[in-house]
Order: C-alpha cells, then structure tokens, then sequence
C-alpha cells in the first residue's frame, strides 16, 4: 500500500473521531487521522467537557474554602477569593496532559496523524489543503469534523463583549457582570463557575423553563438554587438586541407578556447550542446528502454516498436533535470502527444516553422524562428522594436535589432517572444499566446499596416509586 493510502481516514480528531481511530488501529487496519488543530482531542478536550469541568472543580474548591468556618477549617485573616492565573495554569495542565494522552495512543496503535485541513475530493480521496499538504486515498473515510459555537441572527459575536464558550474558559479576569443567553448544559455551567467566582450572573431563557431538555421536576428545583445563590433566572425571556460597547453590553429582552427590558453586563455569553462544522470540507461537492449542514446518516453512521460515514456533533439521523454529547461520538466512532473491520454491530439505542450537567447543583439523567413516558402512552408511576435525608449528603453537606424514578406501572419497568444534587453525575451510571438491562423497580429495590453512600438515594427513589421509602 502507497504511503499515502490507508484502510480508513478519519477526519477530525475529537471524541468521535479518535475514539473511531484508536478501535479501527485495534481491529487491524491502517488508519490515519487528519486534524487541523494542533492538539488531538478537538471540543471536548481543548473547548468544552474538560476544560469547563476543571473550572467547575475550581468552583467547588472555592466553596469549600468559603465554608471553612463550618467545616472547623481555620484561614487566619483572609477572605477567599480566586486567582485566574493560577486556575488557568492548572486546567491547561489537565487539558495538555490529556491531549497529550492521545498522541501516545496513537502512537502506541500506529495511527498516523496528518496535520492540516482535509477536504473531500472523490470516491476514496481526501486533499489536505493546508498544512502537511498531499492527497490520502482510503478504502474508507469517516467524517467527524463536529459543531461550532453559532448565534441567532441579530446577535454578532464579537469575541469580546459578546462571547461564546470557547472565550468564556480563557476569560483572564473575573467579569464583574455575564448575562448568559440560553440555559442547556453549557449556560448554567458557566453560570455555576462565574457565580462562584464573584459575578453578577443572569441567565436568560427562551423556553418556559432552565435546562428545558430536563425533566420538569429538575428544572423547578434548579431554579429554585440558582435563585438562592443569587443567579437572576429570565425565563420565558427572548433577547431581541444585543449591543456590544467599549465597556460591556446592553441587550434588549422582551419576557412573555410581550414587555420589554434593558438589561446591561461587562460580558454577554451566547450558549444556544452549536452548528455543526461542514464549510469548505467538500461534502456537498462530493454528493454527500446534508440537511441544514449536517451530514445524513443512518443508524450506521453511514452517509448517502458508498465509503463514506459520519458520527459524532457534524450528523443528522433525521429523527430530532442528534445529542451533541462526547460519550454518544465515542460510541458512534467505535460502532463505525467494528463495521468497517467486518463485526456485527447493533444500532446504539439512543433512549439510554445519559444526560450529565455539572452545575451547581449536579444533574444526571437517563430515559424517559415523566410528560415523554406519559406521550408515549406509558401508563406512569413516579417516586423520588430528597438527598437531603441522607446520611452521606449531610456529612457532605450537600443536601439540595433529589432522586426521581419514572417507571411502568404494567410491566414495573424503569423507564427514565432524573437526578439533581451531589454525585449525580456518578450515580446516574446506575441508571444507564438499569434502562440497558431493562431494569424493573423491584430489581433496583432488591440491589444493595451500600450505606452510607449518595447511591441510597436511587434505592430509595426506587422504595418511593412502589409507594413507601424507608427513611422518609
Ligand atoms: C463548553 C462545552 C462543554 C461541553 N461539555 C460536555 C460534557 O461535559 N460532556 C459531554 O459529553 N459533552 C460535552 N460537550 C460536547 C462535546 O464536546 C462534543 O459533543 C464532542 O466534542 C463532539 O465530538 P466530535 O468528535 O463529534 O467533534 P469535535 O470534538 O468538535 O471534534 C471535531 C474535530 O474536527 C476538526 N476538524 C473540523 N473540520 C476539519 C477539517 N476539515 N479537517 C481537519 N480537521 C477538522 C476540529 O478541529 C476538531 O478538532 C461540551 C461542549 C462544549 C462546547
């Protein structure tokens, strides 16, 4: 085989397409990767899951320290306050240690990382246009060139006043005041981090609701903390105008009721989801079937022409929002990866995709919300925990949230875990099994908890569904 022609190029090094790459390497084929960053690991290591998390953990420690006094933690003589400095200095640690991380993998799998921008150019050619220039052949490509932030029209992101997320994990100082514009998972993080910080944070929503995709239940209870941690939740809110000046920003904001409000802050952050990343990759040219950018893909990732596929932010399954999640690219590329070496692979079941969001309070989820299972003409029964009543949230003193199960009352079967308060982002692993091995509430009853552990709260969620908890 010529130095240039491999078994399947992946374009995009994120978590759909290294993961793709590294399983590909693993079953035997050639592989190469091209990426047009300089590090491997795209938006989850360099832009989002890691680097915002990090800063969530320097959120947390900053509680902690604010709390000293209650934890008998004795800090002589000094408020506690961040240095930006030094908490970007560590979470460019973590990020670089992991991208670094990857190119071992690589190189321990013999995967080639080709470094430039690639575009498609005919049945099994991709042109790299930039950087290490040349034309690769492959048997396969698979396309996982993932999303970018995007704004509505009439809001110009200038990068400065007006940011998206990939400004807001660099921001040098501490802004005074940050409204942020949509409250999924990536709003009401940086809320979480900029209110622990020390800025005046609003959040505005278009949808009724914060963390619209949730469970009702957790949203109520989600709004109810910000509130009392001081974070202004507009609701039912539609920015119509934002203006970006020397000194901040000045935004035009019209509430439900049709009434207006002027609403000023030093940064205003657009988190309404993100587009996908398509211009000038030559899909379109190379009768690849889109729908508004995305690339269309079956449940085999494989796109409308032969020898091509796509996982991850950049596909469309055209059955509603494809979730832009890494754990969900992950899976995609290793699903690709096995059917290009020939396994037999299985469609991804995407009703057991946990959600994880790592605000303050923690929120994890999986499955049906209680109004989807009532859709789907399921006939419900509800039970949750508050965390509040149990021993190990007390020590920790984390006792906000709750545990609430959504079940079949035919067949007992669980159909969906909405958790919000401590750990849940751990603890929903539980219940990502559980909707996997199609779990009923008694078999979650009958599994031992260990005491005293946050997970008592999914058995006793579990308890309350068939009517009683134990400790409530
Ligand atoms: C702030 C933020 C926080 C997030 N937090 C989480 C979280 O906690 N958990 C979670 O599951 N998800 C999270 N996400 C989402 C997650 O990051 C994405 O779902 C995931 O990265 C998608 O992976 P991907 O491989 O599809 O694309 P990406 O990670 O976007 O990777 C695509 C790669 O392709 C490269 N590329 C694009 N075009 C070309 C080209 N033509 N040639 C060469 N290279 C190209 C890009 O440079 C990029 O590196 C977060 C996202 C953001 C923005």
């Amino acid at each position: 085989m010529p130095s240039n022609s491999y078994d399947v190029v992946v374009i995009g090094a994120g978590t759909g397409g290294y993961v793709a790459a590294i399983r590909a390497a693993q079953l035997g084929l050639t592989v190469a990767v091209v990426e047009k960053q300089k590090a491997l690991g795209g938006t989850c290591l360099i832009w989002g899951c890691i680097p915002t998390k990090a800063l969530l953990e320097h959120a947390h420690a900053l509680k902690v320290v604010q709390n000293a006094q209650e934890w008998g933690v004795v800090i002589p003589d000094s408020t506690p306050a961040i240095n930006m400095t030094q908490v970007h200095t560590r979470k460019d640690k973590v990020v670089s240690g992991l991208t670094k991380g990857i190119e071992f993998l690589f190189k321990k799998n013999k995967i080639a990382w080709i470094k430039g921008t690639a575009q498609l150019a005919g049945p099994g050619t991709i042109n790299i246009v930039d950087g290490d220039k040349q034309t690769l052949q492959a048997r396969e490509i698979v396309v996982a060139t993932g999303s970018a932030p995007r704004s509505v029209p009439g809001i110009e992101i200038d990068h400065k006043r007006i940011i998206t997320s990939d400004e807001a994990i660099h921001l040098p100082q501490v802004p005074k005041s940050l409204i942020i514009m949509g409250s999924g998972a990536v709003g009401v993080e940086f809320a979480s981090i900029y209110r622990r910080f020390g800025s005046e944070v609003t959040v505005i929503e278009l949808l009724p609701r914060l963390v619209p995709a949730e469970d009702e239940a957790i949203s109520t209870e989600l709004e109810k903390s910000f509130r009392k941690q001081g974070i202004k939740c507009l609701t039912g809110t539609k920015v119509t105008k934002a203006v970006a000046g020397a000194n901040g920003v000045e935004l035009e904001a019209q509430g439900s009721d049709g009434k207006t409000q002027t609403l000023s802050a030093e940064l205003l952050l657009v988190a309404i989801g993100r587009g996908p990343a398509t211009a000038g990759l030559g899909a379109e040219a190379a009768g690849v079937a889109m729908e508004r950018g995305y690339i269309k893909v079956d449940e085999f990732y494989r796109a409308s022409v032969p020898h091509i596929s796509a996982v991850g932010d950049v596909i469309t399954m055209g059955k509603g929002a494809h979730p832009q999640l890494a754990h969900v690219s992950s899976m995609e590329g290793i699903l690709v990866a096995e059917r290009l070496a020939g396994q037999h692979v299985r469609p991804l079941n995407y009703d057991h995709v946990p959600a994880c969001t790592y605000c303050d309070p923690e929120i994890g989820s999986v499955g049906l919300t209680e109004a989807e299972a009532k859709e789907r003409g399921f006939d419900v029964r509800v039970g949750s925990f508050p965390f509040g009543v149990l021993g190990r949230a007390r020590m920790a003193g984390e006792t906000e949230g709750f545990v609430k199960i959504v079940a079949d009352r035919k067949y007992d079967e669980v159909l969906g875990v909405h958790m919000i308060g401590p750990r849940s982002t751990e603890l929903v692993a539980e219940a990502v099994l559980a909707l996997r091995l199609e779990c009923t509430v008694e078999e979650l009853i009958k599994t031992i908890h260990a005491h005293p552990t946050f997970s008592e709260a999914v058995a006793e969620a579990a308890h309350a569904t068939h009517g009683a908890a134990i400790h409530m």
